[in-house]
């Protein structure tokens, strides 16, 4: 057992349960080919305000709650250990919209193909699809969403500055793109982030279908 073990064991009920709920879903996502090369990374919520996020370069397959860290609100540890390189954007997240707590980073080749064929877009629009609903807070086909795509950058600050403006709007979409690189999506629990990840996926299968209709 090492120290994160030890210090995710001796959480609350609730943030155990957040923790153990996200390793399911990081293992069934890694399964379908959405985090190849161990890219992505996962956070949730604890319930005293720190956030679990994953380590730097774990396989999400095989994710353990030991491979989740408690950085401080700076992203910092006290350890050494790296969390992901990424940890900023969860953090943003988190900062922006409190009802959040849980937050997940795919690469998906629906998302990734997607956010390139849209590129320089401000977002990809979805109308008249039944899946919507998956989103919270939507209650009919008959509304326009847009997912929002910003472009990539190695600068995590640049790229948590290119995301401030949707973060900081009421928009019903919980996710935003980065183009040739991912998506990130959030929800206030681990089953609702999912449920939009896996929702907006299929959406983006759909465009891309529609584009190329033979494949
Ligand atoms: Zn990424």
């Amino acid at each position: 057992m090492n120290a994160s073990t030890h210090v995710i064991d001796k959480l609350d009920l609730i943030s155990r349960s957040r923790i153990r709920a996200l390793v399911a879903v990081a293992r069934d996502f890694g399964q379908r080919g959405w985090t190849p090369a161990t890219s992505g990374n996962y956070s949730v919520r604890l319930d005293d305000g720190r956030i679990a996020v994953t380590r730097s370069g774990a396989d999400k397959r095989l994710l353990e709650p030991s491979d989740l860290l408690l950085p401080d609100k700076d992203g910092i540890l006290a350890d050494g250990v790296r969390p992901s390189a990424e940890t900023p954007l969860h953090l943003q997240i988190y900062r922006q919209k409190p009802a959040v707590n849980a937050v997940l980073h795919v690469h998906s080749p629906a998302v990734t193909v997607a956010s390139r064929l849209a590129v320089g877009q401000q977002g990809i629009r979805f109308h008249n699809y039944e899946l919507l609903k998956a989103l919270s807070g939507v209650e009919t086909h008959d509304i326009e969403i847009e997912l929002p795509i910003i472009a990539n950058d190695q600068d995590m600050t640049r790229l948590a500055a290119a995301a401030e403006p949707f973060l900081s709007t009421a928009s019903p979409c919980p996710a935003y793109l980065i183009e040739g690189h991912g998506i990130y999506a959030w929800g206030e629990e681990v089953d609702g982030a999912a449920r939009h990840l896996e929702a907006i996926d299929f959406l983006l299968n759909c465009y891309l279908l529609e584009r190329n209709p033979g494949s």
